[in-house]
């Protein structure tokens, strides 16, 4: 129901199909002038991405208009979508999908960017649609030009998934080899919305370790190490046993598998979800007994609503010491890039395109910048959806291609510079009204939970919905 409502705001805040066209072409003008501006260094692939992206814009955001309506405002909800492919789209979607993926093939929205021509090693990517089999996310990540992605190994809401086939797998190991992804590094799934790890209720706690293990099992078929999850919810009963419940659920799964890497996603802080604070990562470790076997992402939406800051360079730099001292920086794995449309501490998780949130396009070249954070995979989650032609909410996947060479743009790029001041004024500026509503809601609830005497956690609520999921991001779209 949130979810509707906010798809609702989402059409309602659209105009006009030609006004998003037009701020989707100001923003690739942004940033084609600011990758040509940045380095003369960089390969002849990023050049030629960029005519590449310039040629066949047109044609493409064509095609991208008759693909089946997608769900979701930001990509931690894109399951449903896909969900909706595979059940009540099928044929349809599949005599499309051919279609389109033929086209897919022959016509990326931009070239990935060698790694060799960056001056840091920065994998950039998205979370990609594995709608169709797990092989597709392959395709669906070099068509945006993406170095890193995300994507979910089954329907990440159905407790029941056919077993992963031996054509998705054998058709997975040789896109690998095709496209050149090196999956034991640079591809990160994305666990089920349903486990929680932290289930006090035996019967739902094998539930969801079951579903766990089948997904790190799936990983290890694939070739893959890194695997993200949210850790959970307390469903009301303290963190710290909560926090130990989750570790032995890790301990049993680790002793099930043998390489892949856990890693706890930072989350929120909304209603009773574990992971918002550092220290609840940090406690959830300790218990942990195969240390090389636990990791953690942060998700830069998820960690400015709960609290740490990262906009200005020390605020950043606060946060990262901090998460080392707490957790310890050989943990940190991975990250999720996403602005934030709600405010700074609010716990709210609302995923906002790059530079037009509450963070600011200077927190992600704080990112892009910071050296030791080179190699780790980079997921933006940002919303993607545009209202089509014909009213309905379209994918448009150039999005996250843009935002992909902008944030390269930043690696090496001067934050005090003009250039970089004009593309950050120009985003701030797109995503100003989206602020100022979510801003005027977050001051509402606050109004209201001063008048109740509640301290804004909205713990009732969020009760019956923790117990069964710990979705936060799901939960406040
Ligand atoms: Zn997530
Ligand atoms: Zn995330």
């Amino acid at each position: 129901m949130v979810r509707q409502s906010a798809r609702k705001a989402a059409q309602a805040k659209s105009t006009a199909v030609e006004s998003k066209t037009r701020v989707a072409k100001e923003l690739k003008e942004v940033v084609s002038a600011s990758s040509g501006k940045v380095s003369s260094t960089k390969t002849t692939v990023v050049a030629e991405s960029k005519i590449e992206v310039t040629k066949r814009t047109v044609s493409k955001r064509k095609s991208v208009t008759t693909e089946p309506e997608l769900d979701g405002e930001n990509p931690e909800n894109l399951g449903p979508a896909e969900d909706k492919e595979i059940e009540t789209k099928k044929p349809a979607a599949k005599k499309r999908k051919t279609a389109s993926k033929k086209d897919e093939n022959a016509m990326p929205l931009a070239a990935r960017t060698a790694i060799s021509s960056l001056k840091r090693a920065m994998y950039i990517g998205a979370h990609v649609s594995g709608a169709g089999g797990v092989q597709n996310a392959i395709q669906n990540a070099s068509h945006i030009g993406a170095n890193a992605f995300a994507l979910f190994l089954k329907s990440q809401r159905k407790w029941a998934s056919p077993p992963l086939a031996d054509d998705a797998k054998t058709q997975f190991h040789a896109l690998l080899k095709q496209h050149s992804y090196e999956s034991r590094k640079h591809i990160l799934p994305h666990g089920s919305y349903l486990v929680n790890l932290a289930q006090a209720d035996a019967a739902k706690a094998t539930q969801a370790f079951d579903n766990f293990l089948d997904d790190l099992q799936r990983c290890e078929a694939l070739g893959i190490r890194l695997y993200n999850f949210h850790p959970g919810s307390t469903g009301g009963e303290p963190m710290a046993a909560a926090c130990a419940r989750i570790a032995a659920q890790l301990n049993k799964a680790h002793k099930a598998t043998s390489s892949v890497v856990t890693l706890l996603e930072n989350m929120c802080g909304s209603g009773n979800v574990v992971g918002s604070r550092f220290e609840e990562l940090r406690d959830i470790i300790a218990l942990v007994d195969d240390k090389a076997r636990v990791g953690v992402c942060i998700d830069t939406c998820h960690a400015f609503a709960a609290g740490y800051d990262l906009r200005t360079p020390e605020a950043f730099d606060k946060t990262m010491a901090e998460f080392d001292s707490v957790v310890g920086i050989k943990y940190l794995r991975a990250f999720h890039l996403n602005d934030s449309k709600a405010p700074f501490g609010s716990h709210r998780d609302l995923h906002a395109n790059i530079g037009t949130g509450c963070l600011g396009l200077r927190a992600f070249h704080n990112i892009m910048n910071h050296e030791p954070l080179q190699g780790l995979p980079m997921v933006l989650e940002t919303p993607i959806d545009e209202k089509g032609p014909d009213g309905k909410m379209v994918e448009n996947k150039q999005v996250w291609a843009d935002e992909i060479k902008l944030l390269e743009s930043l690696i090496g790029m001067d934050a005090e510079s003009a250039e970089f001041t004009e593309i950050a004024e120009k985003l701030q500026a797109k995503g100003a009204s989206e602020r100022q509503k979510i801003q005027e809601q977050v001051d509402k609830k606050a109004e209201k939970d001063a008048k109740k005497g509640t301290k804004g956690k909205g713990k009732g609520k969020k009760k019956k919905k923790d117990e069964d999921s710990c979705d936060s991001c799901a939960e406040s779209d």
